[in-house]
């Protein structure tokens, strides 16, 4: 048996019509800019995480136009705890981009939604599909994991050749879908539900019975796991610093790297050790007796191990040089990395 294209879209798209999660981007018909939205928000995060943060960022920038005009602060704000603040940088300069060169309508040919800052092939494939009803494929993760395991392709997931095959696949199979939308998001339902990476469910398969992995008995097998990525040590200390009216001094990180354009309290960073009390009070203008140690703790990312060490200052008449000082109630309003919360909300636990 070899899994016939017609047979696995028919079995999919009519799976997905009696099965597809209600999730709040999945109006009838699709809102290009709520569906646009989602995209950004489901790269690299799990629906769970999205949900608690997509009605909210829509309630708030209800328009394509509206997220345009916002101030940056704000929209990474509205993206507090999805991580990968770089998305959220790209959505506002792939809107400010649709209102400036598309009058405010999100474009439907592949070619144009690819020009847009953040968007790649996937996120145009996606939109082009499921929007515009155009026949265009999808690949990420969940898509090749499945076609690897229809077709028992044991290949390393992440190959360049096996990113490849994937795409090939999955256009063969956009071209013979009814509506290539439905059959694309189908093939990222079942990749969210169904053949998940472990704990495959394929009693509940719609296209088992062309699955050459389920046939083989390999499908916990395939993909091979990913070789383990090295995670990188980077040792921060940071200091809550308050001035005479209870306000706290925060700085803004650099637009790109690590946690790029987030707020923090002011943390002095090294790769190769902790740094001390004294350069740290270099750093804010004061002296290593101004400093008291309160905490440490270690905040792990998928590329990183983050070793804090935390600090906070008895002077509260210390200059922000270049920071601000922010009210304790206006905080919500700055995007800010769930360590730095956690520094910043232990604070109510620090008296100096
Ligand atoms: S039968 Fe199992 S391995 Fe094959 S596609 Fe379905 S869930 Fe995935």
């Amino acid at each position: 048996m070899t899994p016939g294209d017609q047979s696995l879209t028919v079995a999919l798209e009519s799976w997905f019509a009696n099965h597809a999660r209600d999730l709040p981007w999945r109006t009838e018909p699709r809102d290009p800019y709520r569906s646009l939205v989602s995209e950004f928000m489901l790269q690299q995060t799990q629906v769970s995480r999205v949900l608690e943060k997509f009605t909210p960022f829509v309630e708030r920038f209800a328009t394509i136009e509206a997220l345009a005009s916002a101030a940056e602060d704000e929209v990474l704000a509205m993206w507090s705890g999805l991580g990968y603040y770089r998305r959220a940088r790209m959505l506002h300069k792939c809107a400010q981009a649709v209102v400036e060169h598309h009058a405010g309508v999100i474009p439907s040919d592949i070619k144009s939604l690819q020009a847009l800052p953040g968007v790649g092939r996937y996120t145009a494939g996606a939109i082009a599909s499921i929007v515009f009803r155009q026949s265009t494929p999808i690949v990420d993760g969940n898509v090749t994991r499945i076609l690897q395991r229809i077709h028992n392709n044991p290949s390393p997931q992440t190959d360049k050749a096996t990113i490849q095959w994937a795409w090939a696949q999955a256009e063969q199979l956009a071209d013979c879908a009814h509506n290539p939308g439905v059959l694309n998001e189908a093939m990222m339902e079942l990749g969210a539900t169904i053949c998940t990476p472990k704990n495959i469910r394929c009693d509940q398969c719609p296209v088992r019975n062309q699955c050459l992995a389920f046939d083989a008995g390999t499908t916990e097998q395939i993909p091979p796991p990913k070789p383990k990525a090295k995670q990188k040590t980077i040792y921060c200390a940071s200091a809550v610093v308050r001035n005479k009216a209870g306000a706290l001094l925060v700085e803004q990180r650099p637009p790109e790297g690590m946690w790029g354009g987030l707020f923090q309290a002011p943390t002095l960073e090294d790769s190769s050790r902790q740094p001390t009390p004294e350069e740290l009070g270099a750093l804010l203008g004061c002296g290593p007796a101004d400093l008291r140690e309160r905490e440490s703790f270690t905040h792990i990312t998928t590329h990183r191990i983050v070793q804090f060490v935390l600090y906070s200052c008895i002077q509260t008449e210390l200059p922000a040089n270049g920071r601000r000082y922010i009210p304790e109630p206006e905080l919500h309003t700055l995007g800010i990395s769930n360590a730095q919360k956690r520094i910043l909300h232990s604070l109510d636990t620090i008296t100096q």
